[in-house]
C-alpha cells in the first residue's frame, strides 16, 4: 500500500500576518518539488492572509482547531463552515496543548473530528502519552483509549490523519528514537485495523510529531509505519523546507 507522505507545520500561537507571509513566500520555491503533501496549520486570525499568500503553491493552509457546532453561543470558537469559507483543508484536533491547557477530552476530540469530516476538512487528530504514562507502561492503553473514543462513529477512518505526538517530546528537543516512534506507530496502525478494518489500517496516514527537525527527519521518515510529521518549532523557519524535502 502506497501512502502519500504528509508533512504539516503547527505554528501554534506564533507569527504575525507580516512574518507569516514572509515565511510562506520564502518556503514556496523551497518546497515546490516536494514528493509529499505539505500544509501549515496557522492561528485562525492569520488564515485568510496565509491562504492568499500560499495560493497557487503546493502549500495548503490548515487550522489549529475547529468547533463541533454549526454555529451558536460559543464565544471565541471557530466553526467548520467559517474555515471552509477561506479554503482551509486541514484542522489539527486534540493537540496535547489543547488537552493540557483547555480541557480538551477524547469526547470533545470526537465531536470536533466528526464535524470536520462532515465539512470536508481533514482532521489531524493528535494522540500521545505523557512521560509518566510511558514510564509506567501505559502508552498502549492510553493510545487505545484515545483512538477508540476520539474516532468513535467515524465512517471512513482513512479520511483522518493521525499524529502520534508523545507529550514528552513536544517542544522539549527530546525526540522519540526512530525505533520508539516506529514501534508505537505500528501499534496505532494495528489498533486502527482492530477498531475499523485491516485495509483502513494500511491506508491511513500516521504522522510522528515531537521535536522533529531537519537533522532527525530522515531517520524517522525511513520507518515503515511513519508517513509524515507534524512539526512545531521547526515550522516557524525555513528549516521546515528541509523536513519537507527529507528524501532529497
Ligand atoms: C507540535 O506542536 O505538534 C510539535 C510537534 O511541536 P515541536 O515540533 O516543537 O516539538
Amino acid at each position: 500500500m502506497n501512502r502519500k507522505p504528509f508533512i504539516a507545520g503547527n505554528w501554534k500561537m506564533n507569527m504575525t500576518a507580516a512574518s507569516g507571509k514572509k515565511l510562506i513566500e520564502e518556503l514556496k520555491p523551497l518546497v515546490e518539488n516536494a514528493d509529499c503533501d505539505v500544509a501549515l496549520c496557522v492561528p485562525a486570525i492569520l488564515i485568510p492572509e496565509m491562504v492568499k499568500t500560499a495560493a497557487g503553491s503546493n502549500i495548503k493552509i490548515g487550522a489549529e482547531n475547529v468547533h463541533w457546532a454549526k454555529s451558536g453561543a460559543y464565544t471565541g470558537e471557530i466553526s467548520a463552515d467559517m474555515l471552509k469559507e477561506y479554503g482551509v483543508e486541514y484542522a489539527i484536533i486534540g493537540h496535547s496543548e489543547r488537552r493540557q491547557y483547555f480541557g480538551e477530552t477524547d469526547e470533545s476530540v470526537n465531536k470536533r473530528t466528526l464535524t470536520a469530516l462532515e465539512a470536508g476538512i481533514t482532521p489531524i487528530v493528535c494522540i500521545g502519552e505523557t512521560l509518566e504514562e510511558r514510564e509506567t507502561d501505559k502508552t498502549n492503553e492510553v493510545l487505545y483509549r484515545q483512538l477508540k473514543t476520539g474516532l468513535a462513529n467515524v465512517d471512513d477512518v482513512t479520511k483522518v490523519v493521525i499524529a502520534y505526538e508523545p507529550v514528552w517530546a513536544i517542544g522539549t528537543g527530546r525526540t522519540a528514537t526512530d525505533a520508539q516512534a516506529q514501534e508505537t506507530i505500528a501499534f496505532i496502525r494495528k489498533t486502527i485495523g482492530e477498531l475499523f478494518c485491516p485495509k483502513c489500517a494500511e491506508k491511513i496516514v500516521i504522522q510522528y510529531g515531537g521535536s522533529m527537525n531537519a537533522g532527525n527527519c530522515k531517520g524517522l521518515m525511513a520507518q515503515p509505519d511513519i508517513d509524515g510529521g507534524l512539526i512545531g518549532g521547526a515550522s516557524l523557519k525555513t528549516d521546515f523546507a528541509a523536513i519537507v524535502n527529507y528524501n532529497k
